[in-house]
C-alpha cells in the first residue's frame, strides 16, 4: 500500500492544527484568529479572512490574518457587493492573479488591502448553501494551483460544519448569521411554466460535501468505492431500459452517461486518489475538480457539455457512497423541487406524482427543464436571484406560475389565497373536463376545430385528456432542445411514428425544425448574431443546411408509413423560400418511391405566416400551399417590433388591436377567396378572449396549449358567432391603441353572461 501523498499529509497536519487551536479554549475572537493565521501560514499566504453572511445577506469580516484587525466585525458587503458577493451568488471558488483588475471588486480602505493582488475565494458551503467565504491573498500577482485551490476548498469543508456544529463561533457571535433563512420572502423571476403550487421545498443539490477527508484504511475505502461504482453502473444501465417515456433522445443522453460510468481512465483516477490516502467522497470531489480543471476551459461546447454529465456522474456516485444512489430521493407528498438548472435527464427520476412545482434559479423559457415542465404540466418559476441561498430543505414555498413569482416560508395570509386560487383552479379544470367529448359548435351552428399544440412524447398523454381533435402544432425542434447530441435519423422517425400512433388517425401537423433565435442547440457551434431573432433561424438554416432539412423530410416520410402527412414551415419570409422547401418534400418522396417505400397517402405542405412581408404577398403564397397556420406569437414580434422573450416588451403591444386584428383580418380574408384552409397556432388561440376575436373574424380552426383547449371550448359552445362578428368589424376601424375593453364588454353581452 502506498503512502498518503505530501498534499495528504499536510491537509492532515493542517486539519490536526485547527482542531488543537479550537481545543485549547480562550476567547472566542482569539481562537477564530488563531485559525485564520494557521490557514495563512499552511497556504503561505500574506492573507487569510473568513466572511460570514448576516441574516439579510449581509457579508461580515469575521476574522483576519494580515488585513487591519479593527475591520473585523466593521467591515460589511451588500448581497452580492464586491468578489465576495460574487463567490457568495455562484458557489464557486474565484481565483485571480490582480483581484482589484477584477470588475466587481469593491475597495475598502478599512481593511488596508491595498498591497496584495492574488486572491483565492471559495464559499462555505452548507447543505449546498453559502454561509460563508474563506479568502487568501498575496502581494504577488499570482493565480494559484489547482491543489491550492482544492486545499483551500477541503478547509472552507471543514470550517463550515465546524461553524453549523458551534465548534468555530460562540452562540452570541451566531446571533444574526444566517445559517439558514427563516424570514417570509417573495422573489420576482420570470414564468416558464403555467400555474401554482403550494409545498415544501426539496433541494436538487449536489450531495453533502463529504464529512471525512482523509482515510483511515485505504483498503477498506477502495473496497466501498468498488461498491459504489458497480452500484452506480447497474443504476444506469436500468435506467438506460427503464426509459420511463421521455423523448427518444433521452435514451442517447443515458448512454453518454453508461460510456462515462463504464470509463477506465475515470475509475482508475479515483483508486488511485483512494490509495493515496482519500476517503472514497473526498476522491471523488479530488478528481471532479481535474475535470472541471480540464473541461471548463474547453471551447468546444461540445466538451463543455461532457463537463456536465460528468458532474451528474460524480453527484450520482457520491450518493452511492452515502447509501442512497438517486439524485432524486423519495419525495414528500407535496414536493417543490428547488434547483439552480436540471438537466434532460434529472426530472426523469422525479416521481411525477408528488412533483407540485419547480423553481430554478437560472435557465430561460426555452431551457430543457422549463420545456420539460411544461410538457408535465408542473408549474414553474425562473431566474430566481440568489435562490437557493434564500431557501432551506423543508421549507414551505410557493410556485405562482401566474405572476412569475416564488413565496419562500409565505404568511398565512398568502398561503390561504393561493389555496383559494388553487381550488379556483382545480373546480375549472373539472368543469372543462366534462366539455371532453362535447364538439366544439357556436350556438348559431359553426364548427370550431380545437387542437393542440406539442412537442415532446410526454404531450401525448394529455391527447385525448385535453379534449383536442388532432395536434395542429407540432414543434420537431423540442427533441432537438432536451437532447445532448443531434436526434438522429433513427430516434427522428421513431418519435414522429409514436406521435402519428397515439393521435390515431387525428391529424398532426408536423413544424420542420424551427431552430435558431433564442433556441439554441448545446452540440451545434452558434454563430453570435446582434439579432438573433431577426438571423439565421427556421426555414433559412434549413435551406441553407438542405441535409439537415432533408434527413428530418425523410424521417417524417418514413414515419408516416403510407398514412396522411402534413408537413409546415416555419418563418417563410418569401414565396421562394416556400418553393424551395416545398421542393425538397417532392425530391424526398420521390426518392422513399424510387427505393420501393411507401409514400405519405396524402401529403399536404403547408406555411406559417409569421413574417408581415408574406402578408402583403398572400395572393402569391396561398396558391402555392395546401394549408397555411398564423403563428401570431412571431407575426406579433415582427409586427409590433418588440421582442416576444423581453419581459419589458411582453405586455406593450396588445394583439387585441386595430393593426394585429387587421393583419389577421387580411389572412383569414384572403384564404376564404382562395380556398385555402387556415388556422391560428400561436398562444393567442389558446385564451377566451383572443380565441373569441379569432372566431368573431372568421377562423375555425384553433391550435394551441393543451391547458387552453377547455377554457375555449366553454367559450365556442356559448358564443354566438355572427353576434360575435357584427360587434368585432367595426373595431378595426377604431383610432384606439387597443380595443380589448370593448371586446370584452362585448364577450361579456354575447357570451360571458350566459
Ligand atoms: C408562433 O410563432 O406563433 C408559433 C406558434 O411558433 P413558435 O411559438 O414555436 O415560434
Ligand atoms: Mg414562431
Amino acid at each position: 500500500m502506498p503512502a498518503p501523498s505530501v498534499a495528504i499529509r499536510g491537509q492532515r497536519s493542517l486539519l490536526r492544527q485547527i482542531r488543537e487551536a479550537l481545543a485549547g479554549g480562550g476567547p472566542a475572537q482569539a481562537r477564530l484568529d488563531m485559525v485564520a493565521s494557521i490557514i495563512a501560514r499552511s497556504m503561505v499566504a500574506e492573507v487569510c479572512s473568513l466572511y460570514m453572511r448576516r441574516a439579510g445577506g449581509e457579508m461580515e469580516l469575521f476574522a483576519t490574518e494580515g488585513l487591519d484587525r479593527s475591520a473585523v466585525h466593521v467591515t460589511r458587503m451588500k448581497p452580492g457587493e464586491g468578489l465576495i458577493g460574487e463567490i457568495m451568488k455562484v458557489g464557486r471558488p474565484l481565483n485571480l492573479a490582480d483581484a482589484p483588475e477584477h470588475p466587481a471588486f469593491s475597495y475598502r480602505p478599512e481593511t488596508g488591502e491595498d498591497p496584495y493582488h492574488a486572491f483565492l475565494g471559495v464559499p462555505l458551503l452548507r447543505g449546498g448553501r453559502a454561509i460563508g467565504v474563506l479568502v487568501v491573498q498575496n502581494r504577488t500577482e499570482r493565480v494559484y494551483s489547482d491543489d491550492e485551490v482544492e486545499d483551500l476548498q477541503i478547509v472552507a469543508m471543514v470550517l463550515a460544519e465546524m461553524v453549523a456544529g458551534g465548534e468555530l463561533i460562540t452562540e452570541d457571535e451566531l446571533k444574526g448569521v444566517e445559517l439558514a433563512p427563516h424570514k417570509p420572502e417573495r422573489l420576482i423571476g420570470t414564468k416558464f411554466s403555467e400555474g401554482l403550487a403550494y409545498g415544501v421545498a426539496v433541494l436538487h443539490e449536489p450531495p453533502p460535501a463529504p464529512s471525512q477527508l482523509l482515510s483511515e484504511d485505504a483498503a477498506a475505502e477502495e473496497a466501498r468505492l468498488d461498491v459504489a461504482i458497480a452500484a452506480l453502473q447497474a443504476q444506469i444501465d436500468t435506467m438506460l431500459e427503464g426509459q420511463h417515456g421521455l423523448v427518444e433522445a433521452s435514451y442517447e443522453v443515458l448512454d453518454t452517461y453508461r460510456m462515462f460510468a463504464h470509463d477506465g481512465g475515470w475509475n482508475r483516477s479515483l483508486v488511485d486518489a483512494v490509495r493515496n490516502g482519500l476517503t472514497a467522497e473526498a476522491a471523488v470531489e479530488r478528481v471532479r475538480s481535474e475535470h472541471r480543471a480540464r473541461l471548463g476551459q474547453a471551447r468546444d461546447p461540445y466538451l463543455r457539455e461532457r463537463l456536465h454529465d460528468l458532474e451528474d456522474l460524480n453527484d450520482r456516485l457520491l450518493r452511492h457512497l452515502s447509501g442512497d444512489g438517486h439524485v432524486a430521493r423519495e419525495l414528500p407528498e407535496n414536493a417543490v423541487l428547488i434547483a439552480r438548472n436540471l438537466g434532460p435527464a434529472d426530472l426523469l427520476e422525479y416521481d411525477r406524482t408528488r412533483l407540485r412545482g419547480l423553481l430554478l434559479e437560472e435557465g430561460s423559457a426555452a431551457s430543457h427543464a422549463a420545456i420539460v415542465a411544461r410538457a408535465l404540466d408542473i408549474p414553474c418559476v425562473g431566474r430566481l436571484d440568489d435562490l437557493r441561498n434564500r431557501v432551506s430543505e423543508g421549507d414551505p414555498v410557493v410556485v405562482d406560475g401566474e405572476t412569475g413569482e416564488a413565496y419562500l416560508r409565505p404568511r398565512p395570509d398568502i398561503i390561504k389565497s393561493v389555496e383559494q386560487r388553487m381550488e379556483i383552479r382545480a373546480q375549472r379544470k373539472a368543469e372543462f373536463a366534462k366539455l371532453r367529448d362535447t364538439p366544439a359548435f357556436t350556438r348559431d351552428g359553426t364548427k370550431i376545430t380545437l387542437l393542440m399544440n406539442a412537442g415532446l412524447e410526454v404531450d401525448l398523454d394529455i391527447l385525448v385528456e385535453a379534449g383536442a381533435e388532432g395536434i395542429g402544432l407540432f414543434r420537431t425542434e423540442f427533441q432537438f432542445m432536451v437532447a445532448e447530441e443531434m436526434p438522429r435519423f433513427n430516434a427522428q422517425t421513431a418519435l414522429y411514428e409514436r406521435v402519428m400512433d397515439a393521435a390515431n388517425g387525428m391529424p398532426v401537423t408536423f413544424r420542420t425544425l424551427d431552430l435558431g433565435g433564442d433556441k439554441v442547440l448545446p452540440y451545434m457551434e452558434a454563430e453570435r448574431e446582434d439579432n438573433p431573432a431577426l438571423g439565421w433561424r427556421a426555414i433559412r438554416m434549413g435551406l441553407d443546411r438542405p441535409a439537415l432539412l432533408r434527413l428530418q423530410l425523410r424521417a417524417l416520410i418514413a414515419a408516416a408509413k403510407g398514412r396522411p402527412l402534413r408537413i409546415m414551415f416555419p418563418l417563410v419570409a418569401t414565396v421562394d423560400e416556400f418553393r424551395a422547401a416545398r421542393d425538397l418534400v417532392d425530391h424526398e418522396v420521390a426518392w422513399a418511391q424510387r427505393r420501393g417505400r411507401q409514400a405519405p397517402s396524402r401529403l399536404e405542405v403547408g406555411a406559417m405566416i409569421e413574417a408581415p412581408s408574406v402578408l402583403l404577398h398572400l395572393d402569391a403564397l396561398l396558391p402555392m400551399t395546401d394549408f397555411v397556420s398564423v403563428g401570431t406569437n412571431d407575426l406579433m414580434q415582427y409586427l409590433f417590433a418588440a421582442d416576444r422573450g423581453n419581459p419589458r416588451m411582453s405586455d406593450r403591444y396588445d394583439p387585441l388591436s386595430p393593426p394585429a386584428l387587421r393583419a389577421l383580418d387580411m389572412i383569414q380574408k384572403a384564404c376564404a377567396e382562395t380556398g385555402t384552409p387556415v388556422s391560428v397556432c400561436g398562444e393567442m388561440a389558446g385564451r377566451p378572449l383572443e380565441a373569441f376575436t379569432l372566431v368573431a373574424l372568421g377562423f375555425s380552426r384553433l391550435s394551441m396549449p393543451p391547458a387552453g383547449v377547455g377554457p375555449v371550448k366553454q367559450m365556442v359552445l356559448s358564443c354566438d358567432r355572427e353576434a360575435a362578428r357584427r360587434g368585432v368589424s367595426p373595431l378595426l376601424k377604431s383610432s384606439a391603441g387597443s380595443v380589448r375593453n370593448e371586446i370584452e364588454t362585448l364577450a361579456r353581452k354575447i357570451y360571458l353572461a350566459i
